[in-house]
């Protein structure tokens, strides 16, 4: 019966979606989105249901589809069919409005739009159902085995870090705040797609992993990852992060100064100031200012802590720093990052 569906080639990042759709990742959603759920998305950062959502989630196709309301297709992956598609919407999309709405911007200089353009005009909505898994990496597990994983060691309060990139000494003091904070921290980077300019996943997962081991109570500390793209959507990104990281069972979400931003796109507050419009969500969002190292303060130090020195005493500390000196054959003083994990990023830089 399947052989004979209509078949659709997806690409990576649909099929991460799909399998985050079946597993309840992207809960409440259960499906790729209709016309209504991406306009109501993109509009009111609601579902038509009145849940709060934030970021479409769809199934572009760069063709109109030869399919409607009802129909059946098989989205195949490499040739192989992986999933079927209850066809419940097949529409066309407003891509300049719904990336000014959803993006903030219609440039094709930020990443996501770029990418998002390129996904095509076209779309189609509805549930779906996996027909073959992906295989899992050792750090891909479903919300649920999260959960039981958690309550497994005793924890309660639960701090999810979301990262796209490998530690630098800004984001270890973050971990080290949840660790004040809760029973656990869930340290979850984006397995999916992200711009060139990160480090390749493998080298974010090494290093993560170096940091745990040597310098933090591996006990304490889950390291997963999530596999979704990045989406440089900013403000509303990080909305997104935080309801999803709710699904695996995280109790609070750190959102720390310009999430889930690029370039100067965005205002660096904005992902917190969006939570502020937003009814509560489940999940208390801990936000974060900016984490610099302070000479004066005599270590790492953040907004919130450092008098402000400003004259002399702080510096900035971002991994787009660390990894132009590894490029210059420099190697980044240990205030920028731990110079344990220096091998480790050099494959990567
Ligand atoms: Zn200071």
């Amino acid at each position: 019966m399947r052989e004979t569906l209509r078949q659709i080639p997806i690409g990576e990042d649909e099929r991460l979606d799909l399998e985050n759709l079946a597993t309840g990742a992207f809960h409440p959603l259960r499906g790729f989105m209709t016309r209504e759920e991406a306009l109501s998305v993109a509009y009111e950062m609601r579902l038509p249901t009145g849940e709060v959502w934030t970021l479409p989630i769809l199934l572009q196709l760069r063709e109109r589809p030869r399919v409607g309301k009802g129909d059946q297709v098989a989205l195949t992956y490499g040739g192989e069919a992986v999933a079927v598609l209850q066809v419940e919407d097949a529409y066309e999309l407003d891509l300049r409005d719904l990336a000014r709405q959803v993006f903030g911007t219609e440039s094709e200089a930020h990443p996501g739009v770029r990418r998002f353009y390129a996904k095509g005009t076209y779309a189609l909505g509805g549930r779906v159902e996996v027909l073959r898994w992906r295989p899992r990496g050792a750090l891909e597990k479903t919300p649920e085995e999260v959960r039981a994983l958690f309550r497994q060691r005793g924890w309660r309060r639960v701090v999810a870090f979301q990262t796209r990139n490998a530690p630098h000494r800004a984001h270890e003091y973050l971990i080290r705040l949840g660790l004040e904070l809760a029973d656990g921290v869930l340290v979850h980077p984006i397995l999916g797609a992200k711009k060139e300019d990160d480090f390749p996943t493998e080298v974010i997962v090494k290093a993560y992993r170096a940091l745990i081991e040597g310098f933090l109570p591996q006990d304490r500390v889950a390291l997963l990852g999530l596999a979704t793209p990045m989406r440089y959507a900013g403000p509303r990104e990080a909305v997104f992060h935080a309801l999803v990281r709710k699904n695996f069972g995280a109790t609070h979400f750190l959102v720390g100064r310009d999430h889930a931003g690029v370039g100067e796109f965005y205002d660096p507050y904005a992902a917190h100031r969006i939570f502020d419009a937003l009814p509560p969500l489940g999940i208390e969002i801990v936000k974060v200012g900016a984490v610099f190292h302070c000479a004066l303060c005599g270590g790492i130090a953040s907004e919130r802590t450092c008098p402000p020195h400003h004259q002399g005493g702080r510096t900035s500390i971002s991994m787009t720093k660390v990894r132009s000196l590894l490029r210059e054959g420099k190697a980044p003083p240990p205030e920028l990052v731990r110079p344990e994990l220096i091998p480790l990023l050099l494959e990567g830089a």
